[in-house]
């Protein structure tokens, strides 16, 4: 078998479905398991660490909207609760650890392509390339056309 355990990281905002709904196909065509990956930053990390004000209950949120969208995801692809992981860190550290515990053999990311300043300032998909403890599939994702 080319793959036999698929992890497709997903970010929960829109475009991510484009990602969810390839690495579904992939799956299906390898008849590969598949497993849903969202990971909740710390939002005391997001904010350089520097608010001053208690941001548990914003956090909680964070997760209980992750939880109900992986979950409507979960109905959608007939997938069961242990193929659904919601983790809590840096995406490219709970990325590479899910895949190595879940002993995934392709992971799937979006990528927007980026050039020039945003390039500098890095990509998860670059991110989660470096140091992979498996295979890493990068689905392109359409620019939006400016208004
Ligand atoms: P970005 O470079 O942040 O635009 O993200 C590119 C891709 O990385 C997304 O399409 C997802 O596959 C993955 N990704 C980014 N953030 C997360 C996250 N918090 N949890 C899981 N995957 C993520």
């Amino acid at each position: 078998m080319l793959y036999s355990h698929v992890l497709v990281a997903i970010d929960l905002i829109d475009e991510c479905r484009a990602v969810a709904d390839h690495a579904k196909a992939l799956a299906k065509a390898l008849d590969a398991k598949l497993t849903l990956l969202h990971v909740v930053e710390p939002l005391a990390m997001a904010y350089g660490g520097d608010v001053p004000m208690d941001l548990s209950m914003l956090q909680q949120q964070q997760f209980e909207q992750a939880r109900e969208r992986m979950a409507l995801f979960a109905s959608e692809y007939g997938l069961p609760e242990d193929q659904l992981q919601i983790a809590f860190g840096h995406p490219r550290q709970e990325i590479h650890r899910v895949a190595t515990d879940q002993q995934c053999d392709l992971i799937v990311v979006g990528s927007h392509g980026r050039h020039g300043l945003a390039l500098l300032l890095g990509s998860t998909a670059n991110d989660v390339l470096h140091g992979a403890p498996c295979d890493v599939i990068a689905v392109r994702l359409a620019k939006k056309k400016k208004a």
